[in-house]
């Protein structure tokens, strides 16, 4: 029989293990096992990144979305939805503000949009970024686009793209998605993502509706293989006006559990403590950064458009996840050991 913190060295010495390996620490990781898990992860983060956690300015740019995610509170069909998108004057706008903060990294995130027009509107904006902030990364988090589109993003200057996989095991994804909707598809993006050069992020949610421990196996192993530069995390919370609404949100031991996991299997990887951790439990920010996550997001969005972005009930906005909060995040992470890294945070493995 196995040995959890046997097999936690092990993973930390060699950065993989084998499925029934994982599947054993998923299965059988009591609270000594994960305190031990992310000593051990947060020590091998220290010594890459040296208690420095990098910072960028998520701009949530619309809601307006094509796709019908069933765990998704912007999903096409929640009519209780206020629509907005953004124009290039909210968003440099909203660049122009994180810039003179000192953020050198935009996140623009959105729903997912088809179309020539709005991958138009995209590709000149990123330009146009670009343009005015050289020094700064863009990094998009749009949905699933077609190869050519991703390759206008690129030509227009975006550095890096999260897309997160949500689950390798194609009847689980088939559970979480709409029909129009293909695990195939999404592992096809991920690919066209690397090819191009994108420093690229996928992950998963932690606790999605059924979802088991040999589902996240699956996610595991498919992550060591694309090796993405980022690697995103974060717990299923229920958005009330959604299918899953009354479903249980994701655990914050098994979530902690999984940012250790990366960041032994990938030591330089850029790994975000998610608001969604934030949200899920007070603390949850700094629990994850003491996990092994490296990144945190605070939203950069026009404060009239926030409470319109809501992925789940009680999403935090406003405080450290906000950039008018950036003091009191910096004294959280003060508290803790911790500073910021105003660089562009770029990968560097
Ligand atoms: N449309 C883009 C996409 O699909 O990648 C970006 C926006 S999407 C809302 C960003 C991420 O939010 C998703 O990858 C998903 O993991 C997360 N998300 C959506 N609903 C959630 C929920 N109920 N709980 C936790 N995370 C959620």
């Amino acid at each position: 029989m196995y040995n959890a913190k046997i097999l936690i060295d092990r993973l930390a010495a060699d950065h993989t293990l084998a499925a029934d390996e994982y599947l054993y620490i998923l299965s059988n990781t009591d609270a000594q096992t994960l305190a031990y898990i992310n000593n051990v992860a947060a020590e091998v983060c220290a010594s890459v990144f040296h208690k420095s956690i990098y910072i960028r300015g998520l701009i949530e740019i619309g809601n307006v979305c094509r796709n019908d995610c069933l765990y998704c509170g912007i999903r096409h069909s929640n009519s209780h939805v206020e629509r907005y998108r953004l124009n290039r004057d909210d968003i440099l706008a909203a660049c122009g503000e994180g810039y003179a903060l000192g953020l050198r990294t935009f996140v623009l995130q959105g729903g997912e949009e088809g179309g020539k027009a709005s991958d138009d509107f995209i590709t000149g904006v990123v330009r146009e970024v670009k343009e005015l902030y050289p020094d700064a990364a863009v990094t998009l988090s749009l949905g699933e686009k077609d190869t050519d589109t991703y390759r206008r993003f690129r030509e227009a200057g975006a550095d890096r793209y999260l897309l997160r996989h949500e689950t390798f095991n194609a009847a689980h994804y088939s559970s979480l998605h709409p029909a129009s909707m293909s695990r195939d598809n999404r592992l096809r993006c991920l690919a066209d993502l690397k090819r191009l050069g994108f420093q690229t992020g996928t992950g998963i949610m932690v606790g999605s509706p059924g979802q088991t421990a040999a589902h996240i196996v699956e996610d595991i192993l498919f992550i060591g293989r694309l090796r993405p530069e980022m690697i995103g995390i974060g717990p299923f919370i229920p958005h009330r006006d959604t299918p899953f609404g009354t479903c249980r949100a994701g655990s914050l031991e098994q979530t902690l559990l999984l940012l250790s996991i990366f960041r032994l299997m990938f030591p330089h990887a850029l790994i975000p403590s998610t608001t969604a951790l934030a949200t899920l439990s007070p603390g949850g920010r700094e629990a994850g950064i003491l996990a092994g996550a490296n990144v945190v997001m605070p939203n950069l969005s026009p404060a009239s458009v926030r409470r319109k972005y809501n992925l789940y009930n009680g999403k935090a906005c406003t405080g450290s996840e906000s950039v008018e909060g950036l003091k009191s995040l910096e004294e959280s992470f003060r508290a803790i050991g911790y500073k910021i890294d105003f660089g562009r945070g770029d990968y560097a493995g």
